[in-house]
């Protein structure tokens, strides 16, 4: 029998899947989904019975709320915002690391990353751009996602990333945790 158990692996989360407060707040509008965090997401987690980390609100950490809603574009214009990102980034890498290398029998295993799509900083299929004066969806990455794939990938972590959609949040959930059963039943 494995010595591994599902809480051997830990799934890292946008903040916002666990805290909607940081979500952007302006004139009375918020861009939260729900009350408090998303529980069918975490629901399905729990039945899985991974470990989770969650991962920093790049937005609210630079500027709080009330914060306007702006676009990936907006963001890259916005001074020191991307080097935030980067601090953020890195000091997440070295977390991610410090589970794999602090645990030996047994090791634990980072599954997953999990943004949110169309955020421009938590995207990982889908951001929001500013064209033609007009603020869209668009298929790319939010800064910070990138920048954490990048670290990710040189410094050759196997990590997936998935993005939850408030967009079809049922189906995304659905998605996203059969992709993640799979990992867990593969890897154990
Ligand atoms: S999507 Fe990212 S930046 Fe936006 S509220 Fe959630 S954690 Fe913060």
């Amino acid at each position: 029998m494995s010595k591994y158990t599902n809480s051997n692996y830990v799934v890292a989360v946008a903040h916002c899947i666990l805290n909607q407060a940081t979500r952007w707040f302006w004139e009375g509008d918020s861009g939260a989904w729900t009350e408090g965090f998303v529980s069918d997401f975490l629901e399905r987690l729990k039945l899985m019975g991974v470990g989770l980390y969650q991962l920093p609100c790049p937005e609210f950490g630079l500027l709080g709320n009330p914060r306007r809603p702006m676009t990936r574009d907006d963001y890259e214009l916005l001074p020191g915002f991307i080097e935030h990102c980067r601090t953020l980034a890195e000091n997440v890498l070295r977390d991610l690391k410090a589970f794999k290398e602090l645990s030996t029998e047994p090791k634990i295993e980072v599954l997953a990353i999990i943004g949110i799509e169309g955020s421009p900083s938590c995207g990982v299929e889908f951001t929001s751009r500013r064209i033609a004066e007009t603020n869209v969806r668009a298929v790319g990455m939010g800064i910070f996602m990138e920048l954490l794939e990048g670290l990710i990938v040189s410094e050759g972590l196997n990590i997936a990333f998935y993005g939850l959609d408030g967009r079809g949040l049922t189906e995304s959930i659905l998605n996203i945790s059969h992709s993640l059963e799979k990992s867990v039943k593969r890897l154990i």
